[in-house]
């Protein structure tokens, strides 16, 4: 991905999830000794300092309580089993980068999938009636470019519009200790999501671990086309297209599997480069005439378009700017190294 999310706008507004695992690890607590401890009715079973926003939510007795019965009737193995998962599956940081690996729920006896499927999509109910997930979007908005880091292309809307996607980046589906867990939960443009739906962001499809971005601790990428071939690409009606080439640097692990699972590069090359580089290439022209540039040579043409690769490359992300600085730079550099082809194409552009 493009650029990481700080991480203060997911733990410090993730108390509803740490009272959650707090609540699950009393009652497992209380399971452990020979005789099983009587737990405290509701709502003192909720931890006072979240008591009173909490005591109102009855539906969340319920489920804890269908968790409780259930975890009761299972063997003091399988118990531990499942605290062990709930631990390990909101170790996220660790699970991304591949130091640890955790159970699926697939792994845990039948009759505890739904009753901790069900608390964690309440809790994740939860996060939007109790205005934690506005304000951790807000938190998100205020303090990165408006757009989807995942793409770099979709803009995000100021809060009070329609809500972007929140995806659980550990999916739902294997990993639902981690459903309610703001660490785990990453606003998305609503096509990055139509492409990651449930895929296991921690496994490959031939079942093997695998390194993914963490979306709260993530470096900068660089994105470069220095190696696309100007005129190899297809003709479409209005001129000849480079044949792309997307590089990434640096090259990890963990851009394979982000382009895995989001299509990066296809999306790029088919919605992006592909169909806008005619226009990109009228813009230099109107940048051209409007900043009175007259390129005459092959090294005023150089200058001019370093200079607009330049313009681009400070603009940083957003309006695809990213995009357009890559690809100026790439036809920067191919007639720096004297493509005459290339050269003459430009200037009969800009005439
Ligand atoms: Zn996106």
């Amino acid at each position: 991905m493009l650029f990481g999310y700080p991480v203060s706008a997911a733990t410090a507004n993730n108390w509803l999830h740490e009272c959650l695992c707090e609540i699950l690890r009393s009652i497992h607590a209380s399971l452990e000794t020979a005789t099983p401890l009587p737990l405290p009715a509701w709502p003192d079973i909720i931890p006072a300092r979240y008591r009173k926003r909490l005591e109102k939510r009855r539906g969340l007795e319920d489920r804890l309580n269908i968790y409780r019965i259930t975890l009761e009737k299972l063997t003091t193995a399988e118990q531990k089993q499942i605290l062990q998962a709930l631990h390990d599956q909101n170790q996220i940081e660790l699970l991304l980068s591949c130091h640890l690996n955790c159970e699926a729920i697939g792994n845990f006896p039948e009759a505890i999938h739904e009753p901790v499927k069900k608390l964690f999509e309440f809790g994740f109910e939860l996060l939007t009636t109790l205005e934690i997930r506005d304000k951790h979007y807000k938190a998100i908005y205020d303090e990165t470019p408006h757009v989807c880091p995942f793409c770099g292309c979709q803009p995000f809307d100021a809060l009070g519009s329609r809500r972007e996607a929140l995806d659980h980046y550990l999916a739902e589906s294997k990993y639902p200790f981690a459903g309610s867990n703001l660490r785990n939960l990453v606003p998305m443009c609503n096509k990055c999501n139509s492409y990651k739906l449930a895929q296991d962001i921690l496994v490959k499809k031939d079942g093997t671990r695998r390194k993914s971005f963490d979306p709260y601790n993530c470096t900068e990428i660089r994105l470069s086309l220095e190696n696309s071939q100007p005129f190899a690409g297809t003709i479409t009606p209005t001129g000849q297209i480079p044949k792309w080439q997307i590089d990434f640097q640096p090259n990890t692990e963990e851009i394979t599997t982000w382009d895995e699972v989001f299509h990066i590069r296809e999306r790029y090359e088919r919605n992006e480069l592909d169909p806008k580089f005619k226009s990109w290439m009228d813009d230099f022209k109107r940048w051209c005439k409007s900043a009175k540039i007259l390129p005459s040579s092959d090294q005023e043409l150089v200058e001019a378009i370093n200079r607009y690769a330049t313009y681009y490359e400070e603009m940083g992300i957003s309006d695809r700017a990213f995009l357009k600085a890559s690809v100026f730079r790439m036809l920067h550099t191919h007639c720096q190294q004297g493509d005459q082809r290339l050269i003459f194409f430009i200037m009969s552009n800009l005439t």
